[in-house]
């Protein structure tokens, strides 16, 4: 505890709002007849459905593969029947739908029917670790701080390179979400469980599990497990103290560069909620297939739900009193950095820590001009220029915005809360960011086109020839692009990990 903290830019004290939740203990909902399931619910491509319409599936059953490095397995929550594969409402501040697998639930049943391998940490570290991440990936495990980064890419970054500090997120910095804090509580054996089994799979020098300083009641069940695997840290609330390059600066005072990963500083972050999935999947084969949710705000029954992955909201807000749709929104997510749920139908994804009800606006207020006040700018914990970045982003002029380094925006919200215009500037933020990305896409699409259709002719001309030589040249140019851009890629890990070792 004698660690020296640092300070981060900008931040704001927040009223905290955790009272109304963080003192009731975590329960369960009935669950729904119907779960959805969508197919994307991380970073990543999108998993890719192994399933029919009409199969009956198993709790845990692989339901969605993963098809990519990036990307990540679903399961199945609950046995039932698959009743069909199609568009659903998900949460998304697009509104839009995307694929669900849509699943008619049986029965439930526990999870301890699922087969134990051996819970002690020192058992699993007597395992080769290919194998504990193997089960990791097996797990469906993403972030689950709202990150949604899949955890074994995560940890195998961190494989690749020395890491000096591993860091255990459970600094819950948005007001009224207490799902973490809960969870630290009452599964504080897990969690000190999981530190240490990251730690040696990792290979960390050394551990901190993060906490915010008024969490005296995590403090004192993590304290209780008495484990000299971690550092226990308390870190001032200040808002965004939780977010990952932030809570780096806190700790050990460095900075990501703008444009790096923490493990490119020898350090990996893991969400506190996380960390207890991977163990239960190291230790019991468990796939995640459910998790804790705050639910706070205008709403009668308040407190932390734990709830199967797939639940509808709706589901989830009749079971905590209900709400009004006409007088109420419904965030997932904080207030600073969460998205409307514009239709309540939409389900519950691994990323969904919060469902905030909120009185919604009798008048929503007209929006104002910037007037230039600059009191966007101090708050802003990146150092970025808010009301720069809001004319190119409303201007839509990319190469401006990113020059202004719209993607080190981490959309905290900070500015949007202080500005006295009422400007909704993150949603310009994260709107610029999406057109830059589906650009990026069309781009990449039509280089990609051009480069077939160039192939096509090159090999039309090469066969009118009949030129066998020509032919094996035209081979070793196709196959170019690719091998090149593998020996980046394994030149760039041994000279990120020689850059480690020095
Ligand atoms: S939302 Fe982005 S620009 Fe605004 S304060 Fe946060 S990091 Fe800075
Ligand atoms: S706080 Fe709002 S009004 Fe003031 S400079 Fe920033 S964007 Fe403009």
């Amino acid at each position: 505890m004698n660690r020296t903290l640092h300070a981060f830019k900008g931040g704001l004290k927040l009223a905290s709002h955790k009272d109304q939740t963080r003192h009731i203990a975590t329960r369960d909902i009935c669950h729904p007849e119907t779960l959805y399931l969508p197919i994307k619910q991380h970073v990543g491509m999108a998993a890719v459905p192994c399933v029919e319409v009409g199969q009956a599936v198993r709790k845990g059953e692989l339901v969605a593969r993963s098809q990519a490095y990036v990307s990540m397995h679903v399961h199945a929550p609950a046995d039932g029947i698959v009743a069909s594969l199609r568009d659903f409402p998900v949460i998304h501040p697009s509104g839009l739908q995307a694929l669900c697998i849509e699943l008619s639930v049986s029965e439930r049943h526990d999870d301890d029917r699922l087969t134990a391998r051996g819970a002690n940490p020192a058992d699993l570290m007597r395992l080769e670790r290919h194998v504990i991440y193997d089960r990791i990936e097996q797990a469906g495990i993403v972030g689950l701080g709202g990150a949604g980064f899949p955890a074994h890419v995560k940890m195998h970054e961190g494989s690749l390179q020395h890491v000096d500090v591993l860091i255990i997120n459970g600094v819950e910095c948005e007001p009224y979400i207490t799902c973490d804090a809960r969870l630290m509580q009452e599964q504080a054996q897990d969690v000190v469980a999981g530190a240490t089994l990251i730690r040696w799979l990792v290979e960390a020098d050394a551990c901190i599990v993060a906490i915010e300083e008024d969490m005296d009641d995590t403090r004192g069940a993590l304290a209780q497990c008495k484990s000299d695997a971690f550092e226990l840290i308390a870190v001032p609330a200040i808002y965004p103290a939780g977010s990952e390059k932030q809570l780096i600066t806190v700790l050990t005072g460095l900075e990501v560069p703008s444009g790096s990963l923490p493990i490119d500083i020898g350090i990996v972050v893991l969400n506190v909620a996380t960390v207890v999935a991977i163990y239960r999947a190291a230790a019991y084969g468990l796939p995640l297939t459910e998790r804790i949710v705050t639910v706070a705000g205008d709403i009668s029954m308040p407190g932390n739900i734990k709830a199967l992955i797939g639940t509808p909201v709706q589901h989830v807000l009749d079971q905590c009193g209900g709400f009004d749709s006409a007088t109420h929104r419904v965030l997932s997510g904080g207030p600073m950095m969460g998205i409307e749920i514009l239709d309540p139908r939409a389900p519950i994804t691994k990323v969904t820590n919060c469902l905030l009800v909120l009185e919604r606006k009798l008048q929503p207020p007209a929006s104002k001009a910037c007037i230039r006040c600059g009191d966007c700018v101090p708050v802003c914990p990146i150092g970025l220029q808010p009301q720069q970045l809001f004319e190119a982003s409303r201007s839509a002029d990319v190469d401006e915005a990113q020059d202004l380094n719209l993607f080190d925006c981490i959309e905290c919200g900070c500015c949007s809360y202080v500005c006295p215009s009422e400007i909704p500037l993150v949603h310009y933020f994260r709107y610029a960011k999406s057109s830059i990305e589906s650009l990026d896409i069309d781009r990449a699409a039509a280089d990609d086109a051009r480069l077939r259709f160039e192939r096509h002719k090159t090999r039309l001309s090469a066969s009118e020839s009949s030129d066998v030589d020509e032919q094996v040249s035209l081979a070793d140019v196709s196959g170019l692009r690719v091998s090149e851009l593998q020996n980046q890629v394994h030149d760039a890990i041994a000279r990120a990990r020689q850059r480690r070792k020095k």
